[in-house]
């Protein structure tokens, strides 16, 4: 990889931690899970409404490393509109990346984080967000709520 696309990829995760994408609880949300990493400190929360086997909405919450939450941020814009199994797809193209350090063409953003893979303590930082997505998934229905105070 050359410095300058080094350069470009550290932009992509900056750009996600300075401005996260749907951040903040999803009041129509029928799917929630919650993931940490402790040996960071990292936390993410996932919200999302599935639409049949859709994911026709999602947002994540959390606190922790800039990996951890760009990933999170960038995962949300990756998997929305994505059916179950596409959102599963895409992260075993994503966990590729950031254990092996490479991408394929195709990709795109999702290569940004390449290079994890250098850091094997941050790859749970990088997978967090897709994790709790996956939790989510797969996980019990819980109601819509207007509601968005949760303490
Ligand atoms: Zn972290």
């Amino acid at each position: 990889m050359s410095g300058d696309l080094t350069e470009l990829y550290q932009q992509v995760i900056l750009d996600h931690n300075k401005r996260p994408r749907n951040r903040g609880k999803l009041p129509t949300a029928n799917r929630v899970a919650h993931g940490d990493n402790p040996t960071c400190g990292d936390q993410c929360s996932v919200y999302l409404r599935l639409d049949g086997d859709r994911i026709a909405d999602i947002s994540f919450d959390g606190s922790g490393c800039a990996i951890s939450q760009a990933s999170a941020s960038l995962m949300t814009t990756q998997v929305k509109g994505k059916t179950g199994a596409e959102a599963e797809a895409l992260f075993e193209n994503f966990h590729k990346i950031v254990t092996t350090g490479e991408a394929p063409e195709e990709i795109s953003d999702l290569a940004a984080f390449a290079g994890v893979h250098a850091f094997p303590a941050r790859i749970k930082c990088a997978t967090l967000g897709w994790r709790a997505a996956l939790s989510a998934l797969h996980g019990d229905a819980v109601e819509p709520t207007t509601e968005t105070h949760q303490d």
